[in-house]
């Protein structure tokens, strides 16, 4: 018989009944330590006392109203967001998906509205993520993804990783956007050259496109920096953000310059639920936590050491792992062993990792991950390889 709850994930026998930072608790009372920090979502860790503090008082005053009123905690979590980045306006969602759509729909009405209706190709790279709608999907194209879904959504031209293929698919008559994840996630963490990142800015500024950045997983201090693009010191026209940015409430949004967005007036899009006052006030918090003088100096510092542990310990375990990547504390592994076998020999140190594309495991711990807990993963870490090694 079907679950009841739809068997759409191959999940673990986990049963978490609490958090507290860094560390989730089962049924049984064993403690885990959570360097997957719920796919780069929990960046402050679990139950952060001015997370529940700012969600709480939220839900005693109000929930939701619609958009169909005035919002003022759409209008302060905008504000700030914009004062932070290169957007002047955005759009309030629940996941990153849907500021995927966002994204996708604001391309094509940007160049519509600008009088070529026929530039709606997007540039997409191979091994993206973009979220599970059909448009995420269609960009991905990756099998397991869209088996049996299509007809999928058109105008989606994949690329490899590389210049020469991406001048060739970009074309002035026909190209709305290029979109990209600065650091893939799913794809296994594989960080984008900032040169490349450059490259892609001005391609896109000759052909008259928009540059749409995915910073749904790489994005809200992850790298060490508050979002992945400020390494290579360009600005997109149009970035996508959720995961972190609520650290665990569900939120995102799509950030847009005033040109990019020009023609998304009222009536053009919309949500019921999105940027509704609990959201936004969480990530108000996040926001002033990750923008605390300090907070990301000391992410660069704990990423330092995280890497530079990881690299002894593939040093030590040849027969497992093979190299590390990624930026600040968004990093991979990259195994010899299959990485299911080494996320479940890590499970049974009490440890969580996230598997990822390309037999990598994802190593996101929170940002605000202590010096020992680091030092603690390693070790267990040590021990999941050792365990694989005897087997
Ligand atoms: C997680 C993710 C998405 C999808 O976000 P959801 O909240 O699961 O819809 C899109 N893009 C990237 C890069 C992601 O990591």
């Amino acid at each position: 018989m079907i679950p009841t709850v739809m068997p759409t994930y191959a999940r673990t026998e986990h049963d978490f009944v609490r958090g507290e930072g860094a560390w989730l608790i089962d049924g049984s009372g064993r403690r885990h330590l959570d360097f997957g920090a719920g796919i780069a979502v929990n960046c402050l860790g679990h139950a952060h006392p001015k997370l529940v503090a700012a969600l709480t008082e939220q839900a005693g005053k109000l929930w939701h109203t619609s958009n169909l009123y005035r919002a003022p905690w759409q209008e302060a979590l905008s504000k700030r967001l914009s004062e932070l980045t290169f957007a002047d306006t955005m759009f309030f969602t629940n996941s990153g998906a849907e500021a995927m759509e966002c994204a996708f729909k604001l391309a094509r009405k940007y160049q519509h509205h600008a009088g070529f209706p026929e530039k709606t190709e997007i540039v997409v790279f191979e091994g993206c993520f973009h979220g599970r709608t059909m448009a995420g999907i269609s960009a991905s194209g990756a099998e397991k993804m869209v088996k049996g879904f299509g007809p999928l959504l058109q105008g989606f031209v994949r690329v490899p990783l590389d210049l020469d293929a991406v001048k060739a698919a970009v074309s002035a008559e026909k190209t709305a956007a290029i979109c990209i994840e600065p650091v893939m996630g799913e794809g296994g963490i594989i960080p984008v050259e900032r040169d490349f990142l450059r490259a892609l800015r001005s391609i896109a500024d000759e052909a008259g496109a928009l540059l749409i950045l995915d910073e749904i997983q790489c994005g809200v201090g992850r790298t060490g920096k508050l979002f992945a693009h400020e390494w290579a010191g360009i600005k997109p026209d149009v970035m996508a953000i959720a995961k972190g940015i609520g650290g665990g409430f569900p939120i995102g949004a799509c950030l847009a310059t005033e040109q990019a967005a020009a023609g998304m007036v009222a009536g053009t899009h919309g949500s019921t639920y999105g940027g509704n006052p609990l959201g936004c006030a969480v990530a108000m918090a996040v926001l002033d936590e990750i923008t605390a003088p300090g907070f990301l100096d000391n992410v660069n510092r704990l990423a330092g050491r995280l890497r530079q542990k990881l690299g002894a310990l593939v040093d030590a375990h040849p027969a497992i792992f093979e190299g590390t990547r990624g930026e600040g504390l968004m990093l991979g592994l990259r195994c010899a062993a299959p990485n299911g076998d080494v996320v479940k020999a890590a499970y049974a140190e009490g440890l969580l990792t996230v598997p990822a594309a390309d037999n990598v495991v994802r190593i996101l711990p929170p940002l605000n991950v202590t010096e020992a807990e680091i030092d603690e993963a390693l070790s267990r870490l040590d021990a999941a390889a050792a365990r694989l090694e005897a087997a």
